[in-house]
C-alpha cells in the first residue's frame, strides 16, 4: 500500500534534522555515533495528522533502519526510546561533531586548533578569546572575537579523513552553528569537499578551509576568508 505522504513543515524538519544531528538513533544505540546518510521519517504512521508530522512523532533514520521501520520489525516504544537516549546523549555532550565521543581532540584536530589559534590571535592582535576546552561540547574549537565594537563568535570543526568531504557533513555542522547562533563557522579538512558540500557552504555562509598535517603556518586568505561575510555581527555603534 502507498501511503500519501504528508508534507512536513520545513522548520520542524530542521528541528528534528538539528536535533538528531543527522545521527540515527538506532544506529546510535549500536555504536555507530557517526553522521549518517538518511532521512526524517514518522514514528507512528496511523496518528491523526495533527500529531503525525510533530516533532515529537518524527525522528531521524538511516536507510536501512528505516527499511526496518516500514517492515514493522521496529516498534514506536522502542523508537523513542532510542531517540530519547541519543537526545539525552547530545545534550550531555557526549557526542562530538565528528563523531568521536568527547575526549582528546585527534592530532589533526590539535594541529588545526594551534594554527587558527595562532592566526587569530595575529589577525585581532589580542582581542580575542580562544577556547579549545571542550567548554561548549558541540565544537571543539571557538573563539570569541572582539573588534571596533563587534564581537563575533567563530566556531570551527577539524577532520582527518580519506576523501573528501561531503554534503552530509556539511550539514551537520551547519546545524550546530545554527543552533549555537555562531556568528560563523569554519570546516576544516586534510582532504577536500564535494561540490555539492562547497556549493552549500556558500549558501550557509560557512567557511571551508583545506590544512595539511604538515602545514606549518595558514595558507594566505584562511581567516580574511573566514571573517568577510560574517552572519549576524552587530555594526559597530558610534558613540
Ligand atoms: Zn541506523
Amino acid at each position: 500500500m502507498v501511503k500519501k505522504r504528508r508534507s512536513i513543515h520545513e522548520e520542524v524538519l530542521d528541528r528534528v534534522l538539528i536535533g538528531s544531528r543527522r545521527r540515527c538513533c538506532l544506529c546510535y544505540e549500536s555504536g555507530n555515533d557517526e553522521v549518517r546518510e538518511g532521512a526524517v521519517v514518522q514514528i507512528q504512521a496511523d496518528l491523526p495528522e495533527s500529531e503525525a508530522n510533530t516533532e515529537a512523532n518524527l525522528v531521524f533514520l538511516c536507510q536501512e533502519h528505516r527499511s526496518e521501520l516500514d517492515a514493522r520489525r521496529i516498534s514506536p516504544q522502542r523508537l523513542r526510546e532510542a531517540k530519547a537516549g541519543l537526545y539525552r546523549s547530545l545534550r550531555e555532550g557526549r557526542v562530538r561533531i565528528g563523531g568521536d565521543l568527547a575526549g582528546a581532540p585527534s592530532p589533526y584536530e590539535q594541529h588545526v586548533f594551534a594554527l587558527l589559534g595562532a592566526e587569530l590571535r595575529k589577525w585581532f592582535n589580542g582581542q580575542v578569546t580562544i577556547h579549545e576546552d571542550g567548554s561548549c561540547p558541540d565544537v571543539s574549537f571557538s573563539a570569541d572575537i572582539s573588534v571596533a565594537g563587534i564581537h563575533i563568535w567563530l566556531v570551527a570543526d577539524a577532520r582527518y579523513v580519506e576523501r573528501n568531504i561531503g554534503l552530509n557533513d556539511l550539514k551537520a555542522f551547519a546545524g550546530v552553528v545554527r543552533q549555537l547562533k555562531a556568528n560563523k563557522g569554519i570546516f576544516v579538512t586534510n582532504m577536500g569537499f564535494s561540490e555539492s558540500a562547497v556549493e552549500f557552504a556558500g549558501e550557509e555562509g560557512i567557511a571551508l578551509a583545506i590544512i595539511n598535517p604538515e602545514d606549518r603556518e595558514l595558507k594566505p586568505g584562511v581567516i580574511s576568508d573566514a571573517v568577510a561575510h560574517i552572519r549576524r555581527a552587530e555594526p559597530a555603534r558610534k558613540p
